[in-house]
């Protein structure tokens, strides 16, 4: 029988994390402190609503206090920007999240770029980009973090290790290869003009899936004993007409290949959303007095 990767857990990463996030909560309530997180969304969109609110409870849940800046699915740049200032202004709120997507229109990275750097828990400002190439993290983009806490979970040394990643975006694919190149990886990217992908993934000893197309990489281009990160979520519907949640690898053909693999769901997903928890608690460790 092939041998089978060991698969990455995300439910047991997620709570490591969210045991430090208690321990930074304590730290900060011991100062009299609080975290406070405020969820900006402008979307008439139930699906949209729904993640807003689940984001909130898995807030609260963690024992910090958040709330929604709900604006109307119709709202403009300037009445979105106005928002994120006044929450930029109030002392009160520690971090802030800008729920995706905005209403048509708006340009969301220059909504982006008005957010507070030190409140920025989801690292999307440039300020806080610019310090992650750098190599001075402060927050980064949480999914990219994850990832990283995934390979970290592995226990092997990656310096000196060829990554490969698949997507270029500015939240998943360029932050994990800054990250990568930190730690002295080799690092290619690869995207939709990439030529002969199959040629670079099959050289990764890490490979890092984050393209946003259901099973894209298919086991043979996995190379043996590789460390295989998942980010993609994609509904698909079966030819039996189930709904179900895929990946961007074909999960059993490449955990027959990889040495190491998260599966989906159950993988980055859920550190992902530890790694927000935890950001915002730092960010408010590290706010001003
Ligand atoms: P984007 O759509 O912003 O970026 C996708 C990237 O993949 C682009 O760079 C695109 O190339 C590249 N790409 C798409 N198709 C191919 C292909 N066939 N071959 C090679 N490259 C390809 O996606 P995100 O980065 O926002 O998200 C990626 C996936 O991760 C999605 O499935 C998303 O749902 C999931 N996700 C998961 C999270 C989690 O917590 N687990 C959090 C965030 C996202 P090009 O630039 O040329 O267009």
């Amino acid at each position: 029988m092939a041998s089978q990767a060991q698969l990455i857990d995300g439910k047991v990463i997620a709570e490591k994390i969210r045991q430090e996030a208690r321990d930074i909560l304590a730290r900060v309530r011991a100062e009299g402190r609080n975290v406070h997180v405020a969820v900006v969304s402008a979307s008439d969109d139930p699906a949209s609503r729904m993640y807003v609110a689940r984001q909130c409870a898995d807030f609260a849940a963690a024992g910090i206090d958040a709330a929604v800046r709900e604006l109307p699915g119709g709202a403009t740049e300037a009445e979105v920007i106005d928002a994120v200032e006044g929450l930029n202004r109030d002392g009160g709120v520690t971090g802030i999240v800008l729920a995706l997507p905005l209403p048509g229109g708006i340009d969301v990275r220059r909504v982006q770029e008005r957010i507070r750097p030190s409140k920025d828990i989801e690292g999307v400002h440039p300020q806080n980009l610019g310090m992650t190439a750098l190599g001075r993290q402060r927050a980064g983009p949480s999914t990219a973090q994850a990832v990283i806490e995934a390979i970290d979970a592995t226990g092997i040394d990656v310096c000196g290790k060829e990554a490969v990643i698949v997507g270029r975006s500015q939240i998943v694919g360029k932050p994990v290869a800054l990250m990568l190149i930190e730690r002295r990886v080799t690092v290619t990217v690869c995207h939709t003009a990439t030529r002969d992908l199959a040629g670079h993934t099959r050289r990764a000893e890490i490979l890092v899936a984050a393209a946003g197309r259901p099973e894209v990489i298919t086991g043979d281009m996995i190379r043996e004993g590789a460390v295989v990160i998942d980010v993609g979520i994609n509904r698909v519907t079966r030819p039996d007409g189930a709904r179900r949640t895929v990946g961007d690898v074909e999960f059993e053909a490449a955990r027959a290949r990889a040495g190491w693999i998260t599966p989906v769901p159950g993988g980055v997903g859920p550190v992902t959303v530890a790694v927000l928890l935890r950001s915002a608690v730092s960010a408010a460790l590290a706010a001003d007095r």
